[in-house]
């Protein structure tokens, strides 16, 4: 016997007929004798609709009542495989963040997870029950509602997982596994039996949202074995109750891990935008003058690019943030501007990042140098770049994501092996 963790996303439950198939492939656990905890997201399109709601009721919402309602996506679910479980003769219960509880930080809209009473769902095992948990979503130290960031199911199912220390936590959704690029844009995109911790936490915060990032981070600290499978493979097909090794993508340590490819996946993020203060002057505390309100802002930098100064005394300074943190962000600027003193800033919107991501860059040179060749011969302008010890990041115009995605991924062969 064994304990298991099952969460299924957006598409998994985006009706009936599909969640009865997701309460097939619980059963199919539940039969094999192992203890099941579930975990669902709200049915596809219900979440956006939820944000869409908020935003026409009024663009500056309280955070608080954002996640009134946007949790309620989730609520829906639960009850509903709750009721198709029992109607398969399982013995299941729906339970929502605040009962268990799940608790969780202040910052509604983008809450972490603090802590999870464990013992509440063991208690639910020792009964024979089925929790089936609404994922993100806990309740906050106001004892209000909070949710934990687009995508944030995921996240709620590896702490459950960690929680009640399950042999496995399955993240089912609609792609079969961790591919080596976006599925939905490189067809020839192949599907990776195993990907490291390392590499999965690059290519999800670098735009990959097969997992929300923080989910990768729990997965990593607390060891929790991850399979990321479909849910519309055939419940009752040959293998799909592999305890061991189940159809999927392991997200595990690196030593698991036998043939090490030099770079093993790309990712994207679009909707970047870029800007730059010109002839900023050149002394110490600038970048902290400039970079320190826009993160008391909120807003989240990612690239930063500073020029060299010609005369020693003015520089240029570039950067990246969301679009949707573009006219946020001029206001910091616009505000500093006589503390920080720059001639004119520009913005301009719709960029893209793609990442080169491989824990093999760290042993090989010239994995960079591969990729701006293979851009140039697509003509495709390079604006800023940054990297670690294990990717490349690339700032180019939005129209050219596709192809520089699918340009990527076959110069390094990653189509072939
Ligand atoms: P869910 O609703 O199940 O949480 P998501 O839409 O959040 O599903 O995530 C699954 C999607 O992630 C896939 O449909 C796929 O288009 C996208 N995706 C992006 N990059 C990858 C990748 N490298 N491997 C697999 N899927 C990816
Ligand atoms: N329903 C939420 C969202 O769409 C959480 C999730 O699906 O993981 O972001
Ligand atoms: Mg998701």
């Amino acid at each position: 016997m064994a304990r298991i963790v099952m969460k299924f996303g957006g598409t998994s439950v985006a009706d009936i007929a599909r969640i009865r198939n997701v309460a097939r492939h619980v059963k199919r656990e539940v039969d094999a004798g192992h203890e099941v905890a579930v975990v669902v997201s709200a049915m596809a399109g219900k979440t956006n609709e939820l944000v869409g709601w908020t935003r026409e009721a009024s663009p500056m919402h309280d955070a608080r009542e954002y996640d009134a309602v946007v949790a309620s996506g989730e609520q829906v679910t639960a009850g509903l495989l709750a009721i198709t479980l029992q109607n398969m003769g399982v013995h299941a219960r729906s339970w929502q963040g605040w009962q268990i509880p799940i608790k969780t930080d202040n910052a509604h809209g983008a809450a972490r997870i603090l802590d999870i009473d464990g013992a509440f769902l063991i208690k639910r095992f020792g009964e024979g029950q089925v929790a089936v948990v609404a994922g993100f979503q806990g309740i906050g130290p106001d004892n209000r509602i909070a949710t934990l960031g687009r995508g944030g199911s995921d996240t709620s199912a590896v702490a459950i997982a960690a929680a009640v220390k399950a042999d496995r936590c399955d993240i089912y959704t609609d792609v079969d596994g961790v591919y080596t690029t976006d599925p939905r844009i490189e067809p020839k995109a192949r599907r990776l039996a195993k990907i490291s911790f390392e590499e999965m936490l690059e290519m999800a915060s670098l735009g990959a949202k097969v997992l929300q990032v923080r989910s990768v981070e729990l997965a990593m600290v607390h060891r929790v074995r991850t399979f990321v499978r479909s849910s519309f493979d055939d419940p009752d097909a040959p293998g799909m109750g592999d305890l061991l090794n189940p159809p999927g993508t392991l997200i595990c340590d690196e030593e698991e891990i036998v043939e090490q490819q030099v770079v093993t996946g790309i990712a994207y993020a679009k909707d970047e935008a870029q800007i730059s203060l010109r002839r900023v002057g050149d002394r110490p505390g600038v970048a902290a003058g400039i970079f320190g309100p826009l993160a008391e802002a909120n807003i989240n930098v990612d690239m930063i690019v500073q020029n060299i100064s010609e005369d020693g005394k003015f520089t240029d300074m570039t950067f990246t943030v969301p679009s949707g943190d573009v006219d946020k962000a001029l206001a910091v600027l616009e505000r500093l501007k006589a503390s920080i003193g720059y001639d004119v800033v520009q913005s301009e919107a719709g960029m893209s990042k793609v990442s080169v991501i491989g824990i093999g860059m760290r042993s090989h040179a010239g994995v960079a140098a591969t990729a701006f060749k293979a851009l140039a011969d697509k003509s495709i302008n390079i604006r800023a770049i940054t990297t670690s010890e294990i990717k490349i990041s690339i700032l180019i115009d939005g129209p050219y994501t596709e192809l520089a995605v699918r340009t990527l991924h076959s110069v390094y062969g990653l189509d072939k092996q």
